[in-house]
């Protein structure tokens, strides 16, 4: 199985970080949409969400995170 990798775009490192988001725009208060980030993109993608108040929460990608 392929490692799952970082979610910028043209990014292949391995993730390291998930971030839950959700954009009240579009998606139902329930759904959780799931980004995973590598080290050196877990800051950028991190402000590019919590700078339009749709993080929610970050975790170590170990799985804890799961979208819905
Ligand atoms: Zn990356």
């Amino acid at each position: 199985m392929e490692p799952d990798v970082c979610s910028a775009k043209g990014c292949r490192a391995a993730a390291t970080r998930a971030l839950a988001w959700n954009n009240p725009k579009i998606h139902t208060p329930d759904r959780r949409k799931i980004w995973l980030a590598c080290d050196e993109h877990k800051d950028s993608l991190g402000s590019f969400l919590s700078a339009r108040g749709f993080l929610q929460e970050t975790a170590p990608h170990d799985g804890t995170l799961q979208p819905r």
